[in-house]
């Protein structure tokens, strides 16, 4: 390798394993909090939706929880909650004890701790626990009961608190404008039609991101604006721990950049060919597959078709855990909708899209099917290694071939592949009532535990390399520019002022809080009195 990739791998190498360590010496400066006067017009203006302020977004949370902290009488609704927390955490066999102990705490009348709300669940939370401890036992309990109480009285108090001046602190801070200064950039990972990926740090938090740049001249050369735009605005209302999270959304001169989720264990095309032989061990296919599962049904759950399901496009992060990425050809189906238009690459579109037909989301359990045959034989269902056969040729296998499986199968596998590859969507796996909870239920996934996967407790068979840098060396990838001829204009600012939103809040909030910025900056003066930055 030469001299000036080995320097551009170290940079990434020690930016990655710095954590905190990689915020500037100024960072504190970045972060500071406005006065509270300045907060006047959000205040107005910020909608007053308790989920979204005490549920959804991470530091409103925490601030909420603070304020409940003060006020004996609501102390043990947020004990409770953490509880509840807890609980899902815990494995299959701790469910139980750990769901009696809980209702012993807070939901009987002997208990100091009783939340007095919350009685009537007694009854009905037992059983469901005697009869199933992996169900979910409190969701009445936490949804209808506590989150209804907690959004009455106490979140109008919690909104005349030093709290909430707080959290409208931290969100004049998250709206700030984002500009390139905001980040330090390392070397760069990939680089394709529209434009480049880059791994980045933001100088604030030390937090490294990935970030895809589009060339500004090549999107409007190649007419990509709406794509674009779609990619970036369905990606921004999505919290799904199996697709890659948006930070941030911004401009430069020359290029719109959004900011991802580093991904630094490289794509599974990477490791599926470039790790000595071809294809992934059957334990390591099925860990991928199930999480794309879940992170399937969660677009699908947001009216989302993914379009686009293959190997490049699902990305390793550092523990082994993979997230869909890339949602330039995904579309959002309003009421039900189906969807038309060629749309995807060649050699993993679905028949029926080949097919110039209406479809739903079926085209993506097709995908899976394409992923798993992938992952297991190392080749592609319908195209031998290294071969290049013309598109018709490829629509006419893709919609007439029976693919074949070879010893590298397993019986399970064979069969799931082949009920995700039925040419008729109407008989696919996939596509029946049930939907992803029937391709979660093969046979193939008996070993998989779907509650531990969501919630990220199940350990990744294949860890990879934390020194090592999971993509072509920096001189393979070609230099990158503008091109001449295309002008921009007031039409192009338009659409770049969509673009340009800045940080996302749910991910810039965990941000916040996962380098330890929060913490370290959340002060309040003494004896829970208004601190200095609140009064000025
Ligand atoms: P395109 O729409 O041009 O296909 P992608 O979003 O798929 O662009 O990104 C192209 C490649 O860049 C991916 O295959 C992957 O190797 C790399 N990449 C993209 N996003 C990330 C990320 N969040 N972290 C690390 N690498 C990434
Ligand atoms: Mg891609
Ligand atoms: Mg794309």
């Amino acid at each position: 390798m030469e001299i000036e990739s080995m320097v551009a791998n170290s940079a990434l190498i020690r930016a990655r394993e710095g954590g905190g360590k990689g915020r500037t010496w100024k960072w504190k400066e970045l972060l500071r909090f406005p006065p509270i006067g300045q907060c006047a017009e959000l205040a107005m203006s910020i909608e007053r939706e308790y989920h979204s302020l005490c549920v959804k977004q991470p530091i409103g949370k925490k601030l909420f929880q603070l304020f409940c902290q003060t006020r004996p009488d609501l102390q043990n609704s947020i004990f409770l909650l953490d509880a509840l927390e807890d609980f899902e955490t815990k494995s299959d066999e701790e469910r139980k004890e750990s769901g009696i102990r809980i209702i012993n705490r807070f939901l009987i009348q002997e208990s100091s701790q009783c939340v007095s709300a919350l009685l009537s669940h007694e009854q009905r939370c037992r059983h469901s626990l005697e009869a199933d401890p992996c169900s979910d036992v409190f969701h009445a309990c936490r949804k209808r009961a506590l989150h209804e109480y907690l959004s009455g009285g106490p979140f109008s108090q919690y909104q005349n608190s030093m709290y909430f001046d707080r959290f409208l602190q931290w969100k004049m801070v998250e709206r700030q404008p984002i500009t390139k200064h905001a980040f330090r950039q390392y070397r760069v990972l990939w680089k394709g039609g529209f434009g480049e990926v880059w791994a980045c740090q933001v100088r604030a938090t030390g937090m490294m991101y990935a970030c895809k740049k589009l060339e500004k001249t090549h999107v409007k050369k190649r007419r990509g604006e709406a794509m674009a735009l779609n990619e970036k605005e369905l990606l921004e209302g999505l919290n799904s721990r199996f697709v890659v999270n948006l930070a941030y959304a911004y401009e430069t001169k020359h290029a719109l950049c959004m900011v991802l989720t580093m991904m630094s264990g490289g794509d599974l095309n990477f490791h599926i060919y470039n790790m000595g032989e071809p294809g992934l061990s059957g334990e390591r296919v099925q860990f991928y597959a199930a999480q794309v599962c879940c992170g399937l049904m969660h677009l699908h759950n947001e009216s989302i078709l993914y379009r686009d399901l293959k190997p490049e496009n699902i990305l390793l992060d550092d523990s082994g855990h993979i997230r869909i990425s890339d949602l330039g050809l995904a579309v959002r189906l309003k009421d039900g909708k189906l969807a038309h238009g060629r749309v995807g690459t060649l050699g993993y579109m679905a028949p029926e899209v080949i097919g110039h037909k209406l479809y739903g989301m079926s085209a993506d359990w097709w995908g899976l099917g394409c992923l798993i045959y992938e992952m297991t034989a190392g080749k592609p269902p319908f195209r031998a290694r290294g071969e290049h056969p013309s598109t018709s040729d490829m629509e006419r296998r893709i919609q007439t071939d029976q693919e074949e499986y070879g010893e590298k199968f397993s019986a399970e596998g064979k069969q799931i592949c082949s009920l995700l590859l039925n040419k008729n969507p109407k008989h696919r796996l996939g596509c029946q009532i049930q939907a992803g909870k029937d391709v979660q239920s093969h046979y193939f996934f008996q070993k998989i535990n779907f509650r531990m996967l969501e919630a990220g407790l199940v350990k990744p068979p294949f860890r990879p390399d934390p020194r090592h840098v999971y993509c072509s060396d920096i001189l393979d990838i070609d230099e990158f520019s503008t091109l001449r001829g295309v002008t921009l204009d007031q039409t192009d600012k338009d659409f770049y002022a969509k673009f340009n939103t800045g940080s996302v809040p749910v991910t810039w909030q965990n941000e916040i809080i996962d380098t330890g910025c929060f913490e370290e900056l959340n002060v309040f003066g003494p004896d829970g009195s208004r601190s200095p930055d609140l009064d000025r």
